[in-house]
């Protein structure tokens, strides 16, 4: 494990949330270094999303670890005097299986971040449905999957954070009210109504206790101008002295540094 906040403190140049040819990124993991060096990065961390029970055609599988694990390895051998290179993961949390599971702990990761994407249909608690892709797909299963109920799916989404957040097992939270955006473009202001602040802020007070660091994730920023969290809360994470950490959440190279200096500007 490593000392992340050593590598965030006064340092722009890093990123330690990305995605590649293992999951669904859209390049290889060699093309994201060199683009990061060439932006002269100090560090990049790998976080393809991980070995999930929930069906998922994003998630990598458990064969492909090996491999993944390899390949940080042969990077870090080419390009390791001009950047550090970091394994991570971006780890799932379904009910029974999670960022704790002894799977995950036997790893040799340097870091993991702990994301909700999938939530239970309202139907059959079994049955766990991917509620973070494009809002296209999203409008269509708010009635297929949860009755129509906006809020329930709001509800439901801060209840596994902050399950996943009890829990514990990894190291960053990732996009912590990601749902707000799909959530807010179903029922526009949803996300500014007294309830739905009140689930942030009680959730972020959750992460605090856990003491885990909070990631300002900013890879909708270039289509969406919007941050995750929203930077409404920058302020009270500001007041908290919140441990921070600013990661693109790349699918591209070109958008390894995308939003990040925005959000470091505002924070
Ligand atoms: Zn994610
Ligand atoms: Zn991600």
């Amino acid at each position: 494990m490593i000392d992340i906040l050593s590598i965030v403190q006064d340092n722009d140049r890093y990123n330690l949330h990305g995605h590649t040819q293992f999951c669904d990124g859209h390049a290889n993991m060699e093309d994201f270094v060199r683009e990061a060096v060439a932006q002269q990065f100090s560090h990049y961390g790998f976080t393809p999303h991980a070995p999930t029970t929930a069906e998922s055609p994003v998630n990598m599988s458990r064969e492909a670890m090996k491999p993944y694990l390899d390949e940080v390895q042969r990077l870090r051998e080419v390009y390791g005097t001009q950047i550090n290179i970091l394994a991570g993961l971006e780890i799932d949390y379904i009910d029974g299986f999670g960022p704790n599971d002894p799977y995950f702990m036997s790893l040799p990761l340097d870091y993991s971040i702990g994301s909700v994407h999938f939530i239970p249909s309202i139907h059959d608690e079994n049955e766990w449905v991917d509620i973070d892709g494009r809002f296209e797909r999203f409008k269509e299963k708010v009635p297929q999957y949860f009755d129509g109920d906006i809020e329930w799916v709001v509800r439901t989404f801060f209840r596994q954070m902050t399950r996943m957040v009890e829990l514990g097992g990894f190291d960053i939270v990732g996009h912590l009210d990601k749902i707000g955006h799909n959530a807010s473009m179903y029922r526009p202001g949803i996300d500014t109504e007294p309830w739905y602040d009140a689930l942030v802020r009680d959730l972020i007070d959750a992460i605090m206790d856990h003491h885990y660091i909070i990631e300002i994730n900013t890879k909708a920023w270039p289509e969406h101008h919007r941050f995750f969290p929203n930077e409404r809360y920058f302020g009270l994470l500001r007041r908290y002295q919140a441990p921070v950490i600013f990661n693109s959440d790349a699918h591209y190279p070109h958008l390894i540094n995308a939003g990040r200096c925005e959000a470091m500007v505002l924070y």
